[in-house]
């Protein structure tokens, strides 16, 4: 089985108002719920008069307007994109005109294409191109707020977490969310690096994580060690479907995800392929083709 992670799923929201959360951090729901995007998307203000937004949030007029309306007596200095998938990214378009303000991220969309039968629905955002790239540790400031850019490749190429060093707090956008595992699609989707991520989570100090998706997390070490915990029994349970005769990823999905709405089997396809290529890499794992979500892959 694999290992218990402590998820969250109830909380209170409403959408399209502007709730207060703590001193410093604000949030407004956008009204896309899905099986990719739990409650939809939370779009965070930090600070107050001049203030950071955070994921904007999809292209939908409703979460525009209510970003609009909300922020109105406010002055937005800047756009923060965690990563780009159609659900955080593309409202920045039109919202860094009405507000005249730069976006900022780690850069455009890396690799990750929709590719032949494996359509998700968390797309790429193609046309994002941010105006300030973050790297690693850069800081963005406003007054009584300083959040500083954390670098975490895995779910995207892309993929920034933002550190809120007054509240000892860092937002996670979908590297992790209370409410679910992240979706790790090759090729713009890497294990490896999620992994890694993972485990720069755990030498870092904030003690409160506030995913994109969904409320927020405590006790946050055991949380990122249920999530790596979760991958490793993964990797087993795909090493025993190999070990089983099983050799295409299509069959072991329904095998290995027999507790999940076959709705999802697509994405889990790409996580129990992302797992695979892991596998490949330390020498686990063996395939004679290319290496490709069709490939037949064995025991090395
Ligand atoms: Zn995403």
């Amino acid at each position: 089985m694999p290992a218990k992670i402590p998820f969250i799923v109830k909380y209170d929201f409403e959408y399209g108002k502007l709730e207060s959360l703590t001193p410093l951090i604000r949030r407004i729901t956008a009204r896309n719920p899905s099986g990719f995007t739990f409650q939809g998307t939370g779009t965070y203000v930090v600070g107050h008069g001049e203030v950071a937004v955070i994921d904007p949030g999809p292209l939908d007029s409703a979460h525009i307007e209510d970003l609009k309306e909300g922020l109105k007596d406010e002055k937005v200095t800047h756009i923060l994109i965690t990563h780009t998938h159609f659900d955080h990214s593309p409202a920045a378009a039109p919202l860094k005109d009405y507000w005249g303000v730069k976006t900022y991220a780690y850069g455009p969309h890396g690799a990750g294409k929709i590719e032949d039968g494996f359509t998700i629905e968390e797309g790429g955002d193609m046309d994002f191109e941010p105006d300030i790239r973050l790297k690693d540790g850069d800081v963005v400031q406003g007054p009584g707020w300083t959040i500083e850019s954390v670098y975490t490749p895995g779910h995207t190429s892309n993929h920034l977490c933002f550190a809120l060093k007054e509240e000892n707090a860092l937002f996670t956008g979908d590297h992790v969310m209370g409410w679910s595992t992240s979706v790790i699609g090759p090729p713009d989707g890497d294990m490896t690096q999620y992994m890694k991520s993972l485990g720069l989570l755990l030498n870092r100090s904030e003690d409160v994580y506030w995913p994109t998706h969904g409320t927020c997390i405590k006790d946050v070490k055991n949380y990122v060690r249920a999530f790596m915990d979760h991958r490793l029994d993964r990797e087993r349970q795909i090493l025993d479907c190999l070990s089983q005769g099983y050799s295409l990823i299509k069959d072991m999905v329904p095998v290995m995800y027999k507790d999940t709405d076959p709705s999802l089997y697509g994405a889990a396809a790409r996580s129990v392929f992302a797992a695979m290529i892991r596998l490949v890499d330390v020498g686990k794992v063996k395939c004679e083709s290319s290496i490709s979500r069709l490939s037949e892959f064995r025991i090395a």
